[in-house]
């Protein structure tokens, strides 16, 4: 990194709203956030927007925090840290947005807005027929006392809405450059409700202030909202909420999913704990999300972490809606299988046995050994980490669970299957080192010479009974993991399974 880069007055934040469950886009917000603050060796924020009780769940916000962990993001202030703003949850910061809203009103920022939704309505309909702007028409910003009155007797309960100001708003994005907005297409908006719960609007600049915040790197369907928050910057300063500085913004591209829609967090394919339990690597699903929007260089679109935050420019991030590819996604995870380390390659296994109790809670040291045995027969072939299940559960299953693939073995052990087997039990129960070479010796010998049969089929059905699918690591290699007794035990159930000829 040259050093002229390193700047710790950086502040960023990830500041997801805890409902639901985590998806790639959010990801993809938080790797970017966080790749800028170690890039620039600044602080990166985490903060959760839960001011939506009704959407908010505190099981949506464990998953996020687990979401990071496994990530393997870290964050310098938020929840279970703490920091020198804190709190860092929004519900536990209510007095706060109550007390910056009745300063904005004081400071004339912002006024009580009594039209009712029908009201409202009926209005937008009569400027757009008349082809007029159609947002908020300003009705309350100067309501006399007496009408105050009047609304106050119907019984109304006033939203609080902000003041946009009357020139256009512009702004330098990081990603597209210069953006600006004309007034009219940015009404004054509601910053509190009825109820006086306050609104995004009002509490994310707030705490963006606050939290002296220097850099907002966020979706672009958040882009339509910088003016108005722009606008709120301004009068924060005015009264003196906050440090006085408006954030940079960088608006990060589109992702676009099946048919080329919007992915859109509703979308299967958009679901973290769908890689996550299918055994996508951290790293690998990173480094994929990371192009969505970035890239190395033109060349290479495989790396580390380090190498990510040792490059990372959001001045290089396109601005074109990137195209979600699980295919590219898959090959850059099996690539970064590939990369592990042999025991690394082990422990990252443990988890996707366990699922499926093909593994305890506590493995023994001896079903860690069969792991690490059969691990390196499986690596180079393996995309995903729950593959690790068809390809090597057949060693961890219980005995008396085991039960070949129906329907390989309706294919592969028929009729013609029956001597086959005969001759494998009788040729390795003869046998004295039970390890791959001769196994694959006498075997070929009873089967290939003996019998006359093809190489090519010769071992298929001894796969199915052994492993109980055509598709298995090397054969000689399991038979000798999964030890004679067991061997001639599947080899002997498997002859129970073919019909007679
Ligand atoms: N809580 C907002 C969201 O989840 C954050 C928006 C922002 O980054 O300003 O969309
Ligand atoms: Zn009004």
């Amino acid at each position: 990194m040259a050093n002229s880069e390193l700047d710790p007055a950086v502040r960023v934040r990830f500041c997801p709203s805890p409902t639901g469950n985590p998806h790639v886009g959010l990801v993809r917000t938080a790797l970017f956030n966080w790749a800028f603050a170690r890039h620039h060796g600044g602080t990166l924020v985490f903060r959760i927007e839960d001011t939506d009780a009704a959407r908010d769940s505190e099981d949506s916000y464990n998953q996020l925090l687990d979401a990071m962990r496994w990530l393997g993001f870290d964050w310098d202030e938020g929840p279970e840290i703490g920091g020198p703003h804190a709190p860092y949850r929004q519900s536990q910061r209510m007095e706060i947005y109550a007390d910056v809203a009745a300063r904005l009103k004081a400071a004339g920022h912002a006024y009580d807005c009594y039209c009712s939704t029908e009201e409202l309505d009926a209005r937008r309909e009569a400027a757009r027929a008349a082809g007029k702007p159609s947002g908020y028409d300003g009705h309350c910003r100067a309501l006399t006392a007496d009408q105050v009155e009047v609304y106050r007797q119907e019984g109304r309960q006033p939203i609080v809405r902000f003041k946009m100001p009357d020139h256009p708003l512009t702004f330098d994005d990081l990603v597209r450059g210069p953006v600006s907005f004309d007034p009219k297409d940015v009404p004054d908006y509601g910053i509190v409700r009825a109820s006086g719960a306050p609104l995004y609007t009002l509490v994310n600049p707030v705490d963006d202030a606050l939290m002296e915040i220097t850099h907002v790197l966020r979706g672009e369907d958040l882009l339509s909202s910088t003016p108005r928050q722009i606008a709120l910057y301004a009068a924060l300063a005015e009264i003196g909420v906050g440090n006085g500085t408006t954030p940079r913004f960088g608006h990060l591209p589109y992702v676009m999913g099946e048919g080329n829609k919007k992915l859109s967090k509703r979308d299967p394919q958009a679901s973290l704990n769908l890689y996550r339990e299918r055994g996508f690597l951290p790293e690998g699903l990173l480094n994929y999300l990371a192009l969505l929007g970035w890239s190395l260089s033109a060349d290479d679109d495989h790396f580390s972490m380090d190498q990510l935050v040792a490059a990372f420019d959001i001045a290089d991030v396109n601005a074109n809606p990137a195209r979600f590819d699980l295919k590219k996604c898959e090959a850059i995870n099996a690539r970064h299988v590939r990369e592990l380390a042999p025991e690394e390659f082990v422990r990252r296994l443990v988890p996707y046995l366990q699922a499926p109790g093909l593994l305890p809670a506590e493995p023994t040291a001896e079903q860690l050994e069969l792991l690490a045995a059969v691990a390196p027969l499986t690596q180079e072939r393996m995309v995903v980490l729950s593959e690790i299940v068809p390809m090597a559960g057949f060693l961890f299953v219980d005995p008396a669970a085991f039960a070949v693939d129906p329907d390989d073995a309706a294919k592969v052990l028929t009729a013609d299957a029956r001597p086959v087997l005969e001759a494998s039990i009788e040729a390795l129960e003869a046998l004295g080192d039970f390890t791959p070479e001769p196994i694959q010796a006498v075997l070929r010998e009873a089967l290939v010479d003996g019998l006359g049969i093809k190489p090519k089929f010769a071992f298929t059905p001894l796969r199915v009974a052994v492993t109980g699918r055509r598709i298995s690591p090397p054969l000689f290699e399991s038979m000798e993991l999964l030890g004679r007794p067991e061997t001639l035990r599947r080899l002997r159930a498997a002859l129970e399974l073919v019909p007679a000829s």
